[in-house]
């Protein structure tokens, strides 16, 4: 990932989406907004515990400084499932300002609709980037460890074939900063729902240091479905940014131990001007 330097924050970039200039995309980081503790400072999360001017203050100085309208912005009401919705511009600018009209029970969007922001919101899950250069379609995904489980990479990739026709050769895609294989811990729960959706967990859990514990290598399981599902390996990009041990840039909600604010990953078709 390329950083940034905007007007109030530093965001970030992936190499392989910054070559298609009709495209906005970014990964935001906890610089410049105006929020305290554990929301210090640019927390774009409504549902986290912070006070709800900060964050809209705080979406404000991203989306001013990103030079998008936060009325473009559309969100969803994440909640760890593989649920894929396609986004027509009545969906703009749901979930901007309230989460209450964010769109419910969703953890992807797909659209192809240009001047929409698509935001997903994280601090440890896997922000995933997604865009089609020849449809013209782009996809924000929130990839947790049960989203990874449940698939949510695959859903989404299979949505663009579906509904706009994309060919999986043509994405390309990035896996924004999570949790890294150097820190994601998990318990035997998790070892065993992996193992049921995915057969084989070579190389995606290996044995923790801890009896009983693994390390789940979210970025490879990630890898390995948008793999299975046809993109390129050479189109995937992983930041390889793990948020716990980068924790002052990004926010962790382990490191933060469970209290939290979320930076953002987001993406857009820019409108052609005539
Ligand atoms: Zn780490």
């Amino acid at each position: 990932m390329i950083p940034v330097e905007l007007n109030d924050t530093t965001v970030f970039t992936f190499e392989n989406l910054s070559r298609f200039p009709e495209i906005t995309h970014f990964i935001s980081t906890r610089e410049g907004g105006i929020s305290e503790k554990k929301f210090d400072s640019l927390n774009t999360g409504f549902h986290v515990g912070d006070d709800n001017f900060r964050v809209s203050q705080n979406r404000r100085i991203l989306a001013d400084s990103l030079g998008v309208d936060l009325g473009k912005f559309t969100f969803a009401n994440q909640c760890h499932s593989a649920n894929v919705a396609i986004v027509d511009s009545s969906g703009q600018g749901r979930g901007a300002f309230d989460k209450t009209d964010a769109l419910p029970n969703t953890d992807g969007m797909v659209t192809s609709v240009p001047g929409i922001c698509l935001g997903v919101q994280v601090a440890d899950c896997v922000p995933i980037l997604l865009y089609d250069p020849d449809k013209k379609v782009i996809a924000a995904l929130h990839a947790g460890w049960k989203g990874t489980i449940r698939k949510i990479a695959w859903e989404a990739v299979s949505k663009m074939l579906n509904h706009y026709g994309s060919r999986a050769d043509n994405i390309y895609a990035g896996l924004g900063p999570s949790n890294g294989p150097c820190c994601y811990e998990v318990g035997d729960d998790v070892y065993r729902e992996a193992l049921k959706a995915f057969g084989s967990v070579k190389e995606i859990i290996l044995p923790a240091r801890q009896k009983g514990k693994y390390i789940f290598d979210q970025w490879k399981a990630n890898f390995r479905l948008l793999t299975e599902a046809g993109v390129k390996p050479n189109h995937i990009e992983t930041a390889e940014i793990c948020t716990q041990c980068r924790h002052e840039q990004f926010f962790s909600n382990r490191a933060l131990e469970g209290v939290s604010g979320r930076f953002m990953a987001g993406i857009m078709l820019k409108k052609v001007r005539h």
